[in-house]
């Protein structure tokens, strides 16, 4: 199988404070792996370092996708390999309808390739993801996230990974803040999204292992004071529910 992520003895520094310490993770493609922690134990400095968000520092180790070392690509190169981050707390941006969002993300990654789509198809296309994901198409002329309840907010990241079809997707703390049924949409939604592309590989980082059970994680590791310390299998995740971290 295809590794889509490894993460070799990764140390990362914010703010000249070291977060992450020696962090070694590999993901083959179609994988999903849980990680747990407790709050400030890096979890999402370690999302937006994939990510490549400005200010996060990698002192050492090496970060591959597919492959091809990427620490020192920006956001956008790496958006366009295939990462995907969905945020814990999406950003609202009043006057940008989703739909424009939606087409604009789209063509960025994919205009010149074989996944073009001019601007009806690519309507048709955003029609068939809403009604898939059960979205009132209403929905896409409002402004990104703006006046969004948590569970809209969370809807909409789950609209953005199934139009954009990334490789590797983050979901840092997708469940925060979502009720049950909120939650059990997100990850049906979620679910669909693997039906159709079995090769995606998911990285869920979460307190609860409630999402766990819908989602099923190959992997459940343990992330604390920046550090990887813990590794198996789901039955990890019942005994930190049972026992704590
Ligand atoms: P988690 O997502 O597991 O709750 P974070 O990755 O958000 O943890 O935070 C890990 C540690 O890094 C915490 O001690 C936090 O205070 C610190 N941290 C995060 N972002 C910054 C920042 N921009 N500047 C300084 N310290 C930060
Ligand atoms: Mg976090």
């Amino acid at each position: 199988m295809n590794k889509i992520l490894e993460i070799k003895n990764l140390s990362v520094c914010v703010n000249d404070k070291k977060i992450l310490k020696n962090v070694n993770l590999s993901i083959e493609n179609g994988q999903i792996h849980a990680i747990m922690g407790p709050n400030g134990s890096g979890k999402s400095t370690l999302s937006y370092t994939l990510m490549g968000m400005p200010g996060y520092k990698i002192n050492d180790g090496q970060i591959f996708f597919n492959g091809q070392i990427i620490n020192n690509l920006s956001v956008n190169l790496r958006a366009k390999m295939g990462l995907f981050l969905a945020f814990q707390n999406p950003y609202e941006i009043e006057g940008l309808s989703i739909r424009t969002f939606l087409r604009a993300a789209y063509n960025s990654l994919y205009l010149g390739t074989d996944k073009e789509l001019d601007f009806d198809q690519f309507e048709e296309y955003l029609q068939t993801k809403v009604k898939q994901l059960s979205i009132n198409p209403e929905f896409l002329k409002r402004s990104l996230n703006v006046g969004f309840s948590g569970g809209e907010k969370k809807r909409l990241e789950v609209l953005q990974l199934s139009v954009l079809q990334p490789k590797l997707i983050i979901l840092d703390e997708i469940d925060s803040g979502l009720d049950v049924d909120a939650l059990r949409d997100v990850c049906t939604a979620v679910d669909q999204i693997r039906r159709d592309s079995p090769e995606i590989s998911i990285i869920v980082i979460t307190h609860y292992p409630r999402i766990l059970k819908y989602l099923k994680p190959d992997f459940v590791h343990i992330m604390q004071d920046g550090a990887i310390i813990n590794s198996s299998d789901i039955s990890l995740a019942e005994k930190i529910e049972q026992e704590g971290y």
